[in-house]
Order: C-alpha cells, then sequence, then structure tokens
C-alpha cells in the first residue's frame, strides 16, 4: 500500500468509527489533505497507527448538568469534555455554551486544537468541552447555576497539570468565574492554573480578553507584508461581534484599515466610514443587545436583516462568529469583489468549497489553527503567570503575543516552502502542527 492509499484507508475508518459527526470529518480530511504530502516524504509516520492513535481522543467525556431556571422548573443539558491529545502537555481549548454544540462539534473543535497548540509552539496538548445550554436570555443567576452543575461533575476530569479549560461561544469572563468559584469549593484549593480566561483581580492574563482578536490582525498584518501589501486604508469586513470579532477590529483600526462592516446572527452592518467600535461595545458587551441597534446611533449606516455580509465588497474578510459561515458561493463574490487576504478568526468558518476556491484564485488564506492561536497562546502565559505567581503588564504580554503571531506566521509559511508549496498557508499550518505532535508521540511510545 502506498503512503497515500494508506491514508485513504484511515480516513474511510475515522468516518466509519465516527458515524454522525460532519464537522469532526470536515476537520480531519482537511489535515488528511495534508498527512498525504507528509507521508509521501516520510513514510515513518505511517507506523506505528501514529495517525489513528491521533485522531482517537484520548478520552471523552459526557454527562448530566441539571439545573434549575429562577421559576424553579428543572432543565437537563448535556456537558462534554474531549481530552484528545497530551504529548505536548496537558490538554489546553476552550468550553462552548451554545444550543447547537453535540459529541462532533466538540471532536471537531478539540481536534483542530492538537494542530493549532501545537503550532504555538507552547507545551500544550489539546482538547475542547462544552454543552448544549444556552446562555442567551437566561439571568446572571441562572447562569450561575448552570455553571456550578456543569463543574460539579468537571472537576474530577481538569487540573492545572491534567486539563485547562477556557472560553469560547458562550462563554466569557462571566462564566468562567461562576466555574472558577465552584471549581475551588469543591476542591478546597486556589489552583488559578485550573482555568483560563480568568478575572485580573484572581488570577487572569492581562491581555487574555483581546488576545485571539489580536493575534488574528497581527498574523494578518504579516500575511499582507509577506504579500508586500500594506493594511493602511484597506476595506475589512468582520463577521460576528462578539470576543474575536470586537478585538479583532479594534486592532485592525489600530493598524490602519478601514472596518466597514460586522454581525451578529441576526444580521449585519455596513458602515463606509469605519465603525464606530465603541457603540459596538455598548451594544453587544455592555447591554447585550443587536447589532441592528447600532443604525440608531449612527443612521448613516445600513442595517441588513440577515443576507451574507460577504457581499460587502472589501480587501480584508476576517470569519469571525462560527464554524461554516462563509460557503463557496460568498467565497466566490468576495473574490468577484477583489478581496485579498481571508484568515479565519472562527473555528472552521470558511467551508472546504470556499477554501478551495480562495486557493485558487491567488487569495491569501489564513486557517484558524494558525491565525486564531493567539488565543490558547494568550492562556498559555497566564498558565507561566499562574505557575510562578506572577503578573505581567498589559504591553509585556501583548508584546509575547504578537511575538508568537509572528513565530506561528513563519514556522506556517518556512514549512509550505520546504513542502514545496509556497505561500500555501492551510498545508503549512498542517504540517507544521502535525510534525512536532507525531515526534511527540513517536518519543513517548504506543500509549
Ligand atoms: P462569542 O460568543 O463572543 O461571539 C460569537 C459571535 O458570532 C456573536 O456575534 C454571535 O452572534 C455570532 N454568531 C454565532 N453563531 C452564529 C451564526 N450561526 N451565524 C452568524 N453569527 C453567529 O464567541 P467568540 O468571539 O469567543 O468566538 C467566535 C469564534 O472564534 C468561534 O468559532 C470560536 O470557536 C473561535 N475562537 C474563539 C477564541 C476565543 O478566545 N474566544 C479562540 C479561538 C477561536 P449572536 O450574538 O447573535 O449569537
Amino acid at each position: 500500500m502506498t503512503g497515500r492509499e494508506w491514508i485513504e484507508a484511515v480516513f474511510e475508518q475515522v468516518r466509519a468509527r465516527n458515524a454522525g459527526e460532519p464537522e469532526f470529518h470536515q476537520a480531519a480530511a482537511e489535515v488528511f489533505d495534508s498527512l498525504r504530502i507528509v507521508v509521501d516524504r516520510h513514510p515513518h509516520y505511517a507506523e506505528s497507527g501514529l495517525v489513528e492513535r491521533l485522531c482517537e481522543p484520548e478520552r471523552q467525556i459526557i454527562f448530566r448538568v441539571p439545573w434549575m431556571d429562577d421559576d424553579g422548573k428543572v432543565h437537563v443539558n448535556r456537558g462534554f469534555r474531549v481530552q484528545f491529545n497530551s504529548a505536548l502537555g496537558p490538554y489546553k481549548g476552550g468550553l462552548r455554551f451554545h444550543p447547537s454544540v453535540n459529541l462532533g462539534i466538540v471532536k471537531f473543535l478539540g481536534f483542530e486544537q492538537i494542530f493549532k497548540n501545537s503550532l504555538t509552539g507552547l507545551p500544550i496538548g489539546g482538547g475542547k468541552g462544552g454543552s448544549d445550554f444556552d446562555p442567551k436570555g437566561r439571568t446572571d443567576a441562572e447562569v450561575m447555576r448552570f455553571c456550578q452543575s456543569f463543574m460539579t461533575e468537571l472537576h474530577r476530569h481538569v487540573g492545572e497539570y491534567t486539563d485547562v479549560p477556557a472560553g469560547d461561544i458562550g462563554v466569557g469572563a462571566r462564566e468562567i468565574g461562576y466555574l472558577f468559584g465552584q471549581y475551588k469549593r469543591l476542591t478546597n484549593s486556589y489552583e488559578s492554573g485550573v482555568l483560563t480566561g480568568k478575572g485580573l483581580a484572581w488570577g487572569g492574563s492581562q491581555v487574555r480578553t483581546e488576545a485571539t482578536g489580536y493575534g488574528l490582525a497581527y498574523f494578518v498584518d504579516e500575511m499582507a507584508r509577506t504579500a508586500h501589501d500594506g493594511l493602511e486604508g484597506r476595506r475589512v469586513v468582520v463577521s460576528g461581534s462578539g470576543n474575536v470579532a470586537v478585538h479583532a477590529i479594534e486592532k485592525m483600526q489600530q493598524l490602519g484599515a478601514l472596518v466597514v462592516s460586522c454581525s451578529d446572527s441576526g444580521g449585519y452592518i455596513v458602515d463606509d466610514k469605519g465603525i464606530d467600535l465603541e457603540i459596538v461595545r455598548d451594544i453587544k458587551e455592555r447591554r447585550r443587545g443587536r447589532i441592528s441597534e447600532y443604525v440608531d446611533a449612527v443612521p448613516s449606516a445600513s442595517y441588513v436583516d440577515g443576507g451574507s455580509l460577504w457581499d460587502v465588497p472589501c480587501d480584508v474578510a476576517l470569519p469571525c462568529a462560527t464554524q461554516n459561515e462563509l460557503d463557496e458561493d460568498a467565497a466566490k463574490v468576495l473574490i468577484g469583489n477583489g478581496v485579498r487576504i481571508v484568515a479565519e478568526g472562527a473555528n472552521m468558518p470558511a467551508t472546504p468549497g470556499a477554501v478551495t476556491a480562495f486557493r485558487q484564485s491567488g487569495v491569501a488564506f489564513g486557517p484558524g489553527k494558525a491565525a486564531n492561536a493567539g488565543g490558547v497562546a494568550t492562556s498559555a502565559l497566564e498558565m507561566q503567570q499562574n505557575a510562578s505567581r506572577d503578573s505581567w503588564s498589559f504591553e509585556y504580554t501583548d508584546q509575547r503575543l504578537a511575538k508568537i503571531m509572528v513565530g506561528i506566521h513563519e514556522r506556517t509559511i518556512e514549512t509550505a516552502d520546504e513542502y514545496g508549496m509556497p505561500g500555501d498557508y492551510v498545508h503549512g499550518a498542517n504540517i507544521a502542527g502535525f510534525v512536532k505532535v507525531a515526534d511527540a508521540m513517536t518519543a513517548l511510545g504506543v500509549i
């Protein structure tokens, strides 16, 4: 069997064994596409069941999360933690609270996380978790009771040297606070390093909140530089208006770009003068409102209910909302309108058809596992500060983040060059991430 045939056979096995998990298949297919190239050149990676082991989580935990709402009604949600790979360090990856969460989604995110964490160059393994709980519309007291119930089971499986969860969609500082409070109470131990994304007063790191969005902008800046282009005055469209989107907008504006559009799950706004970020933050962060309210404050802007914000002409497109939000048709519209750079702030927001369209038309495409790795990288910096009982300044932490993103960009580009695919960020990121984990797994034996 050739290396390529073997990879096909392993992929078929992954699909069969994980039936009904399309997002996980999609994430695996994308990585396998790059593995064919690696195995052709280095057949030893096809030995010791290495790829088969990589595709099977080390541990998957599914549990009941019962909680009571403000009216005394009992609800039952499902909790997940998939501990995918710990060859490089403790499992690390966020918790997502969203009604769409199921095992397949958690596995796709956990699988991606292995390679992303490897790419950062920091000692962290890959994992992910969450629940189908929807915090939207719930009171703080309800969210607190849910988080306490969730942690009552999860605390048995996490720890500073075991598994260190963080936030993701629906899990911000409020939820991390309630989760940490319950962990502390159950274990009678102030183990700051068990969760990241904590508040600054109780073990958090400067820049963690901003890190994914800022990191994305630093990465895009490097992409522009590599393409002998600059960001000054470039029109940028950012989907979403959550944590990643807001901080990507902030840093892109600081780098001189003109961000003209952002969205939420209801629709999108266009402000050709440049989005006023303070208004967006007031609506989304302080009032937990809808992005449509932006036009009340800026009547010259427009709001489109539903629709596709990828119709808005731009030089740089940054999908920062959720998976599969940018499909092939949207990609073709962006390409037709002259987009030059697309980089994923969210995890897997571009469908495979969209990614192919961008790569074939010469648009520089930065995959999430490289472009949005700033969040987890800064989480690892938070772990470093907790371990040394230290806290760093905003400027110092931001410099470390910027340096890490430049390093990820460099490793990605160098690996793409080394494997004869210059400028291909997808293969570069997949291969660089894989090789490090694979070498560590080989050294640790068949476990
Ligand atoms: P938030 O919950 O803060 O924000 C999510 C945003 O996306 C909201 O504006 C939300 O709108 C919008 N959205 C969610 N679902 C949809 C949908 N189906 N269609 C359109 N818009 C949608 O999440 P984050 O910003 O933290 O995360 C966004 C993405 O970035 C996720 O893919 C996440 O995995 C990824 N990521 C996050 C990291 C982090 O540090 N936070 C790290 C690395 C990746 P609405 O308010 O209407 O729901």
